[in-house]
């Protein structure tokens, strides 16, 4: 196991790096700087420039007009965006679904969906949580009962992501009601534009539209919308949740929040002096800094075994566990360093023309909403007490 970058590596990130240097639009990185939101159209914008460049598909294999980079390519690549500030790629279609297309979905699926996500066509969400299955998801309830060529969908489902926007859902539906849960699960594909959906907002914690419920009433859905088989959607569920969670270790995103954590410290006073020079205060940041440090390492090994030949097994819980804990970490000490300002909650600061006062540094203004937005993470992508059992589970074999 070698855990330096070779020459060739080292020559892709500069490559990676200057490209994103010419062609991140300026003030697509800011937004993301500041953690602003991001619009649909932002969002979308910066997905077309990369998919011109052929490197949207950066993790998907050449059959299917991905890169072909191997693993510790990708890996480089998605640091340098994080550095470089670039929007997040939203995971539903292109991270989550187009893995489970590729392996368990007819050609025919493949050939229409795959391209539709990749030029902005269709924006996915995921449809697998309900009240009541959340943690326990196998206890699904929403329906779908086959009559002719469609199935026929009824039900509930939570927590739906950016489902406000969204084309289509890709939804875990319940096709059987006989022997074990599992085995009456199967995979759907549903257009939101059908008759008989409707789409209503959670607001959150940091006053935010990110989270939607979704109702079913007799929804009509042709059955060639089915993934693989009926009653095997369980089998394809667990295999787009290894991708979800490997995704959520976000080492680049973490790093780049700790070095503007850094300047905010050296600048941010407290007694007169600078923050970073608080015993306490600087001991948390080292704390953190060394957790962040394990885990990019412990990322480099996992990277370093699949490409080797080894599949991430437990290793991406664990990545998913020490991923949103540094996240919500790294808020939990932005807010801090801010003190009063970070309660702030001035909105009308990202208005072109804002002329008001600015009462926390520049680029802090969103401090308070990421804070609070960040509780979500050791939640979402199943919570971080499943992910324990399923460590101790593969660990003790129990
Ligand atoms: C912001 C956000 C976005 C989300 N986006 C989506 C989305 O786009 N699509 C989607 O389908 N879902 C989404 N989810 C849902 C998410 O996957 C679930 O919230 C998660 O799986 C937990 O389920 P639950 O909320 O029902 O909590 P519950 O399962 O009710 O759990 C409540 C608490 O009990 C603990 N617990 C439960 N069972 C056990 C156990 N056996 N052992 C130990 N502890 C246990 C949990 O860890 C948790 O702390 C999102 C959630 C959030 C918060």
């Amino acid at each position: 196991m070698d855990l330096n970058f070779t020459q060739e590596e080292q020559a892709f990130r500069t490559e990676v790096r200057d490209w994103l240097a010419a062609n991140l639009p300026k003030d697509l990185a800011t937004i993301t700087r500041n953690d602003a939101p991001l619009s649909k159209k932002d969002m979308l914008r910066w997905q077309l420039i990369l998919h011109d460049k052929g490197w949207l598909t950066y993790d998907w294999p050449t059959e299917f007009g991905g890169t072909g980079w191997d693993v510790v390519k990708q890996f480089i690549f998605e640091d340098e965006m994080a550095r470089a500030c670039a929007p997040r790629l939203l995971p539903f279609g292109l991270k989550m679904l187009a893995p489970v297309l590729m392996k368990f979905g007819s050609k025919a699926q493949q050939d229409h969906y795959l391209p539709r996500m990749c030029d902005g066509t269709d924006w996915w969400c995921q449809g697998y949580s309900e009240p009541g299955a959340g943690s326990d998801l196998a206890s699904l309830k929403t329906a779908a009962v086959r009559d002719g060529d469609h199935y026929i969908v009824n039900g509930q489902k939570t927590w739906t992501t950016l489902g406000q926007h969204a084309d289509w859902i890709f939804c875990l539906v319940r096709t059987s009601t006989e022997g074990k849960r599992q085995e009456g699960i199967s995979f759907l594909l549903i257009d939101m534009k059908t008759p008989g959906i409707d789409v209503r907002p959670i607001r959150t914690i940091d006053g935010g539209h990110e989270v939607n419920e979704v109702f079913f009433s007799d929804v009509k859905v042709p059955a060639e919308n089915l993934v693989g088989e009926e009653n095997k959607g369980w089998t394809y569920a667990k295999y787009l949740l290894t991708h979800e969670r490997t995704n959520i270790a976000g080492v680049g995103k973490s790093n780049q929040e700790l070095n503007r954590l850094k300047s905010l410290a050296r600048n941010q006073k407290r007694g007169g002096k600078p923050l970073a020079e608080d015993p306490l205060f600087a001991a948390r940041m080292a704390r953190v800094e060394i957790a962040l440090m394990n885990m990019e390492v412990t990322n480099m090994r996992v990277l370093a075994d699949v490409a080797g030949g080894g599949a991430p097994g437990s290793e991406s819980s664990m990545l998913k566990i020490l991923g949103t804990e540094i996240e919500q970490e790294l808020t939990d000490l932005t807010r801090r360093a801010l003190g009063r300002s970070a309660q702030a909650l001035t909105p009308e600061v990202d208005e072109p023309g804002y002329n008001g006062p600015h009462v926390t540094p520049d680029g802090f203004q969103h401090a308070a909403e990421v804070y609070f937005n960040h509780r979500k993470t050791t939640i979402y992508g199943g919570s971080n007490e499943i992910q324990k059992n399923i460590i101790t589970k593969m660990i003790t074999g129990l």
